[in-house]
């Protein structure tokens, strides 16, 4: 059943975790990198080289660190089984961040001049405009980042407003940027959570459709295995597990069309039990089933090429088809299953012919031409077992 879901939270987090961290890192790096060879630039001529470098170093530890931590996380896929831990260590890297842009800030301007006290400012306020694109995804990982690093900024400009001509201003811009951004933020993260979620979505239908289509597959395969099963098993005699008159209609239409394709011969030899019902009376009717089962083994047994076909087409009747076979075949093939059935010598007290049970034949051989229909050689082969039957039973008789 396909139907409307929602993502659930642990995973809309989990998703905003590693989308965080897979844009983030190269952000980070940058913004780091930027940082650090941008302020070295700055302070160069001002400040004593060994702290620029002490500086420079720490910041660079830093970066080393938030970095490693989110390729950690993604490795592993903390992220989905420690959510809280990753966002946590993640939030306490922005804040990091943000507080020595602030600091550095704030030092530069009591310490360089004016002109480049504002040149690093411009490039704090672009490295936060340029991340709010990738770290917003997580809306308090930003606002972090931004409280951290320009909030102060403003307060201390504002503070100060006396000490430089255009603090004043610097605070106040700072705060309305502030402002501007909260809200782009909270644009761009909805937008951002709504795109996940209705991934989430499609690929939850898509993977339901996937597995409704497999298992309609797999519906299909028993379905036809059952009706494959259904057509054996109308095609098979129960006690004897031969093919049964359905099968043999099926067949005989075949080979007829075949031979008469072909140009070949089709025989076919119906084989009747004598004086059965006296059987049956004689020694009952569960021996009479088994009498059938014995005749059904000789009737395979006498078959030995391929495409004969051999069934019960009735009560005690037997029929055989040959495809192929010349009358002579035919009859070599009657006269072993006479003596097969010789060879078994069940005793038939009751039977007129013999002490044991014979059978009567009638063989017919044709060479199918026009529209020569499948009742016709049944019934000519009938007409030749009835002629046995009529001359004296236990015999082969041959429709010409
Ligand atoms: P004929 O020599 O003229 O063929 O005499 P018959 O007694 O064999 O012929 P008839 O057609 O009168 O009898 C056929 C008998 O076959 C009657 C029926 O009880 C028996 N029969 C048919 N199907 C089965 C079966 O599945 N099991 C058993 N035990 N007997 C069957
Ligand atoms: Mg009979
Ligand atoms: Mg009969």
């Amino acid at each position: 059943m396909i139907y409307q879901r929602h993502i659930p939270r642990e995973e809309l987090f989990a998703a905003q975790l590693e989308m965080l961290m897979q844009n983030g890192q190269l952000a980070t790096v940058t913004a780091h990198l930027i940082g650090v060879a941008a302020t070295m630039a700055i302070f160069w001529p001002f400040l004593n080289i060994t702290a620029i470098l002490l500086w420079g170093a720490a910041f660079l530890i830093l970066l080393l660190l938030r970095s490693l931590q989110m390729s950690n996380a993604l490795v592993n896929r903390s992220y989905l089984t420690n959510a809280k831990r990753v966002y946590f260590k993640l939030i306490l890297g922005a804040a990091a961040t943000g507080s020595v842009w602030a600091a550095v800030y704030i030092y530069a301007a009591q310490h360089v001049p004016v002109t480049m006290q504002y040149t690093f400012l411009l490039l704090i306020v672009m490295i936060t405009a340029i991340s709010v694109g990738f770290s917003v995804i997580i809306r308090e990982y930003f606002l972090v980042y931004v409280f951290t690093a320009l909030w102060p900024i403003a307060w201390w400009s504002l503070i100060h407003y006396w000490e430089q001509p255009y603090n004043l201003v610097i605070g106040l811009s700072l705060l309305a940027f502030c402002a501007v951004l909260v809200v782009v933020c909270n644009r761009v993260y909805i937008s951002f959570r709504n795109m996940i979620s209705l991934n989430w979505e499609r690929e939850t239908m898509s993977q339901e459709l996937g597995d409704l289509t497999a298992s309609l597959r797999d519906r299909n395969k028993q379905l036809r295995d059952a009706r494959r099963q259904l057509t054996d098993l109308a095609n098979i005699d129960e006690l004897t597990g031969l093919g049964n008159r359905r099968l043999v209609n099926t067949a005989l239409k075949e080979e007829i069309n075949r031979a008469r394709r072909g140009g070949t011969n089709l025989s076919v030899v119906l084989l009747d039990v004598d004086y059965f019902k006296n059987y049956n009376d004689t020694y009952g009717h569960p021996a009479g089933d088994t009498v059938l089962q014995q005749l059904a083994d000789i009737m395979t047994k006498a078959t030995s090429r391929a495409g004969e076909v051999v069934a019960r087409y009735g009560g005690e009747e037997f029929i055989l088809l040959l495809p192929g076979a010349s009358h002579d075949s035919a009859m070599r093939t009657a006269n072993r299953l006479k003596e097969l059935v010789e060879l078994e010598a069940i005793p038939h007290e009751n039977s007129s012919v013999a002490d044991v049970l014979t059978v009567s034949q009638g063989v017919v051989t044709v060479q199918p031409d026009g529209d020569m229909l499948p009742s016709e050689v049944i019934s000519r082969a009938d007409k030749a077992l009835y002629e046995a039957k009529k001359t004296g039973r236990d015999r082969i008789s041959v429709s010409w």
